[in-house]
């Protein structure tokens, strides 16, 4: 397992005036890899140090899950954002209207999942076992993957992915990033690819 930090996608301040320069900072830098640093510890001398990150989120229980988790989330989380604008296209635009009505019907729900979840979690669009869509939320670092389920996007919904921007107002942090930022080439290639860029960052 290559458990460095991957480089981000995008400059820090590339999906500005959504997330600041210092959230990404501060939420990559310190938090992001915090979880890699607590990770190397948690499994160093262990067999789990032999496992891949997607093997251990399957398998791990207690601290070398949620520090797995944590880094694995965490790098779904930066590529499912863009600064560039993307729409739903092909069989991911198919699916979601087939699924959810439409692509405002989605964003709406996943907001409504989002603020709801109590608490540190993320807010996730899956496909399940039944190759269907659908948004729900994870709590700490739980993820998708250890029910069975693909994740196709993530939105980080720890306070500190969002409090020097906009403090306790999740709903105004929900509002700039489903809007403006999430990455909808990213989730239709998760949908044919299924997730592979995680594996591929920490290979
Ligand atoms: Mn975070």
């Amino acid at each position: 397992m290559h458990l460095e930090l991957p480089a981000l996608p995008y400059a820090k301040d590339a999906l500005e005036p959504h997330l600041s320069a210092r959230t990404l900072d501060f939420h990559y830098e310190k938090h992001h890899r915090g979880y890699i640093t607590k990770l190397k510890q948690a499994v160093e001398g262990t067999p789990a140090a032999q496992q891949g990150l997607t093997e251990l989120i399957e398998t791990a229980a207690g601290d070398v899950f949620n520090h797995a988790a944590q880094v694995w989330n965490h790098t779904f989380y930066w590529r499912s954002m863009t600064p560039g604008r993307t729409q739903p296209g092909g069989e991911l635009k198919r699916a979601i209207e087939r699924d959810f009505g439409s692509l405002a019907d989605l964003k709406h729900l996943l907001a409504e999942v989002a603020a709801g979840e109590f608490g540190s979690g993320w807010a996730w669009l899956v496909k399940n076992r039944g190759d269907h869509l659908a948004v729900l939320s994870t709590h700490d670092a739980d993820n998708p993957l250890r029910h069975g389920q693909t994740p196709l996007l993530t939105i980080d919904v720890w306070e500190h992915a969002y409090y020097l921007d906009y403090q306790n107002d999740r709903a105004r942090y929900l509002e700039g990033v489903i809007d403006h930022l999430l990455n909808w080439e990213f989730a239709e290639h998760n949908l044919q690819e299924t997730v592979r860029a995680v594996a591929e960052a920490h290979a």
